[in-house]
């Protein structure tokens, strides 16, 4: 059913607390914790505890869970204190999304370029 945990999902195992993470913020519906493969001094993901493999399916199925999403992404770069940063939803292997548990990167401490690669 659409939002179950899945076995087989890295992420949903980040939030059954069998796979460790370090967690920086964490409410009733989401978590957010650091890349394990950093790409800007801040790089915090942000998910959903349900388990949605894009943020599209995320969008349709839950927009106020969509919305506790991007909340979090502005109290990771407070916490961090950025005063800029990006937020990116890789959607789709040609996108370069690699874990089908829909996330939000946080990326900041570093300059931006645009476009991006
Ligand atoms: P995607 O490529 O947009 O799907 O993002 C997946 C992200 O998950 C990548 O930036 C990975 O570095 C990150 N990642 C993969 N495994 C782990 C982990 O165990 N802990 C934290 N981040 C992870």
């Amino acid at each position: 059913m659409a939002g179950e945990p899945q076995d087989d999902c890295l992420f949903c195992r980040i939030v059954a607390g069998h796979v460790p993470a370090t967690i920086v913020r964490e409410t009733e519906t989401t978590i957010a914790f650091r890349d394990i493969n950093p790409q800007a001094p801040t790089h915090v993901l942000v998910i959903p505890k349900a388990h949605y493999p894009t943020v599209a399916e995320l969008a349709t199925a839950d927009p106020a869970l969509t919305a506790d999403i991007l909340r979090e992404t502005e109290a990771v770069a407070d916490e961090d204190k950025l005063e800029s940063y990006r937020i990116v939803f890789n959607t789709g292997p040609g996108a370069g999304q690699t874990v089908f548990h829909a996330h939000a990167h946080v990326l900041g401490g570093r300059g931006m370029q645009w476009p991006p690669g």
